[in-house]
């Protein structure tokens, strides 16, 4: 805390992480001896600058550009980009180092980093999205390739802006360079069924744990913050598995439609129009609306899969969510949930499905893309999509199995913890100390 000042968020994650561990450095003293605790916690580099920009009016803006490649011990850095007003350093390291453990349980050759700017998308035309990322990448090609560091979206970074930042990457190095970003459009060396992994994903990965209790989400009412890439998603694989989805929301607010949501209307609304949420009961007069987005935990719900952003789910929502009957959680966001909530989640028996393991599947279709554009092939939808819910079956049982060796069974935030950990220390020992 003294070296990171001011940094919450990422000590929130280090401390999570951290506490986990306890049980793996008392039975693998090496990781003491090599110091990876202390070189884990440090990124490899921080990158942060500035990004000019002129708005409609003619005016000079200027925004803050961050990148954090924090480890390459078994793959190049690979995590997203967020633009959105709160971002700042301690959030791009947060997500920085979640990054590090989700990549590696995916199985896949991939490093953990995360960039973004406190830029803000929304009320901006698409002139203004468009200049604001081409300043962007003129700093941030320095920086990345396909062998380096692999951006990709997240909040405020969708298809249309990887466009932009593909388009000026490209301008910058003057070769089709197509592995240098994931999330691309499907016309230039994009993956099918990468705009629907996280959520597709994080559904599967739940699947497997309700199926350990005889659960499934068949006849289940579900609730899903957030309406977007995530959020829209997960609830589509959610509705195809046969649950009623009742709430969603944006940051202003919910809707709650006890008839099951529209989904092909949220989808006109957030993909289409580009609309806040409230807008779904001009169609659906029966929904109710309500502004403040935290209120969507009051909704009873047999599970609950937070996926708008960090710390929505704190104490109090977390046992309000407990006291309606929650039966499981699956994290689609990241940390999404604060310390103190996973605590009453894990107290009451409730199926924790933490976002780590829960939302690595749109990494892990990222990781498929870069395969797919190294080979110079694109695979069909349903190839993608069946190597997806094998990666997340797979995450589901190596998180079960760390959790049991290390005498937390069933805890799968302590089980995610350890078998992403392992093997990034173990390359990080057999590299030595660099
Ligand atoms: P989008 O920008 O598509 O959607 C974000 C959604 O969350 C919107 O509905 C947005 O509402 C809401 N939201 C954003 N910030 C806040 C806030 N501060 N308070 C309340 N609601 C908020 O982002 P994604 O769906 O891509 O990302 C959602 C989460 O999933 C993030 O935590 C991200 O890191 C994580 N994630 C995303 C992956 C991906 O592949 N996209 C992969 C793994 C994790 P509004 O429109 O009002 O801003």
């Amino acid at each position: 805390k003294k070296r990171n000042p001011n940094e919450s968020e990422f000590h929130q994650a280090v401390k999570e992480v951290f506490e986990s561990l306890i049980p793996v450095l008392a039975k693998k003293p090496e990781y003491i001896q090599h110091a990876i605790l202390e070189r884990i916690v440090e990124p490899e580099r921080v990158i942060s600058f500035r990004v000019p920009w002129v708005d409609d009016q003619g005016n000079i803006k200027v925004n803050r550009g961050f990148r954090v490649q924090y480890n390459s011990a078994i793959g190049p850095y690979k995590g997203g980009l967020r633009f959105h007003p709160s971002v700042n350093a301690s959030i791009i390291k947060f997500l920085g180092f979640e990054q590090i453990f989700k990549n590696s349980l995916t199985g896949q050759p991939i490093g953990g980093g995360k960039g973004g700017s406190d830029f803000d998308p929304k009320g901006k035309s698409d002139g203004e999205i468009m200049r604001f990322c081409q300043s962007f990448m003129t700093e941030l090609s320095k920086y990345i390739g396909p062998d380096t560091d692999v951006p990709a979206g997240d909040i405020g970074v969708g298809s249309k802006e990887i466009g932009f930042l593909f388009g000026q990457y490209k301008k910058m190095r003057g070769g089709f360079e197509a592995g240098v970003l994931t999330g691309k459009g499907i016309g230039y060396g994009g993956s099918l069924a990468r705009k629907e992994a996280t959520g597709y994903g994080t559904v599967y990965f739940v699947e497997e744990m309700l199926q350990d209790r005889n659960l499934s989400f068949e006849g289940s009412t579900v609730v899903v913050s957030g309406s977007g890439n995530v959020s829209i998603y997960a609830m589509e694989k959610a509705m195809q598995l046969g649950a009623k989805v009742v709430a969603c929301s944006d940051s202003n607010g919910y809707i709650y439609d006890g008839n099951g949501i529209n989904l092909e209307t949220v989808k006109r609304i957030k993909e289409v129009e580009k609309q806040r949420i409230s807008a779904y009961v001009t169609d659906h007069p029966q929904a109710i609306y309500t502004e403040n987005c935290n209120g969507i935990w009051t909704v009873p719900c047999d599970i609950a899969l937070p996926c708008a952003t960090q710390n929505e789910i704190d104490q109090a929502s977390a046992e309000l969510l407990v006291s309606n009957g929650v039966k499981a959680i699956g994290e689609g966001a990241n940390m999404p949930s604060t310390l103190e909530a996973v605590e009453v989640f894990l107290e009451n028996n409730v199926l924790f499905a933490p976002a780590k393991a829960a939302n690595a599947g749109g990494v892990s279709v990222s990781a498929l893309e870069m395969a797919q554009n190294s080979a110079r092939l694109s695979w069909a939808f349903e190839e993608v999509d069946s190597k997806l819910h094998a990666i997340m079956k797979n995450i589901y049982q190596n998180s079960k199995k760390a959790a049991q060796e290390y005498g937390a069974p069933g805890n799968l935030v302590v089980g995610a913890n350890i078998a992403g950990f392992v093997k990034v220390a173990d390359a990080m020992i057999e590299q030595g100390v660099i």
